[in-house]
């Protein structure tokens, strides 16, 4: 048997980036240290983080006085942000910088007097960040959906949530051209979800069962098994948290097996699967890293 890991699994830049701050800040602190929210999408590294002491808050009015506060990767409201200012609190921003730029990009363009489109989901952490930002009317378009009637609006500016497919957001930059006097789109779709949804289109292509690790709330995660299934019969396609959670009989009667990961899940995560899919191989699996078609911008291996 062997075991093709996708160079592009686990750990995105962002979430690298945040996780590494929650851990060094709550290893130098001498004060109680919080995150606003869940900072990743990752039971394991929330687990983690509460080992070192780190609480998860959902709401600012909550956090005790004197608490340092990290926004999460995700970002957080303008309100929520503001009243974190006001309270006097200590606060690290772990926003992503690739969801900073939508962010200020929303605050700009609505300042200039364009009507938002944020294409996305309304109920995702990142959208109402975005979306809370704005500075005049928007709109959130679902994946797929038109845009609505907008009476009298005549400019729009299109952005969009970073891990989109770009299909969707050329789509509604194509339907906005030729229903409004003015146009602009920023492309605010993050390279890192693009290249690891490439790279597990090609892994499934070339193996007979795929397993994708990362959280069960994890969008990314959940999406990356959904690619894999439009290529693999979908009961070769397997989406787990935990390695204890692979079974035997997936692997029975197959020799090629790959493996991917979402963007918020650990490489000691990533390495537990690997080890327990080398307990169903008589003799152990061989392994290697996959080679994509393209060289990722930020591969972890
Ligand atoms: S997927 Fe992209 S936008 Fe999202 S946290 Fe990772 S690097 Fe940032």
């Amino acid at each position: 048997m062997r075991i093709t890991i996708a160079r592009t699994a686990g750990f995105c830049w962002g979430v690298r980036r945040t996780v590494n701050k929650v851990f060094e800040t709550s290893a130098a602190a001498t004060t109680p240290v919080a995150t606003l929210g869940p900072v990743i999408h990752n039971p394991q590294t929330i687990e983690k983080f509460e080992g070192q002491g780190v609480k998860v808050y959902q709401q600012v009015e909550d956090v005790p006085e004197g608490t340092t506060l990290i926004i999460r990767t995700h970002g957080a409201v303008v309100p929520q942000q503001a009243l974190a200012k006001d309270r006097g609190l200590p606060v690290i921003d772990g926003t992503c910088p690739y969801v900073k730029f939508p962010q200020v990009m929303a605050q700009r363009l609505s300042r200039d007097g364009y009507h938002l489109i944020i294409v996305g989901d309304e109920k995702h952490a990142e959208i109402k960040g975005v979306a809370s930002y704005a500075e005049g009317p928007y709109t959130i378009l679902k994946t797929g959906e038109p845009i609505p009637d907008l009476p009298g609006v005549k400019k729009v500016a299109v952005i969009s949530q970073t891990t989109n497919d770009a299909t969707h957001f050329k789509a509604v930059v194509a339907e906005a051209a030729v229903r409004f006097r003015e146009v602009r789109a920023i492309n605010t779709i993050c390279y890192d979800t693009a290249e690891r949804q490439t790279e597990v289109r090609e892994l499934a292509r070339s193996v007979q069962v795929l397993i994708v690790v990362g959280g069960r709330m994890s969008a990314n995660t959940r999406h990356l098994a959904e690619i894999g299934a439009e290529i693999l019969p979908p009961d070769r396609v397997h989406h787990v948290e935990r390695a204890e959670e692979l079974e035997a009989a997936w692997f029975e009667g197959f020799e090629e097996i790959g493996l991917s990961a979402g963007a918020s899940t650990p490489d000691d995560v990533i390495e537990s699967v690997a080890a327990q899919i080398d307990t169903f191989a008589a003799g152990g699996a061989e392994r290697r890293y996959h080679q994509p078609s393209f060289t990722p911008t930020h591969a972890n291996r």
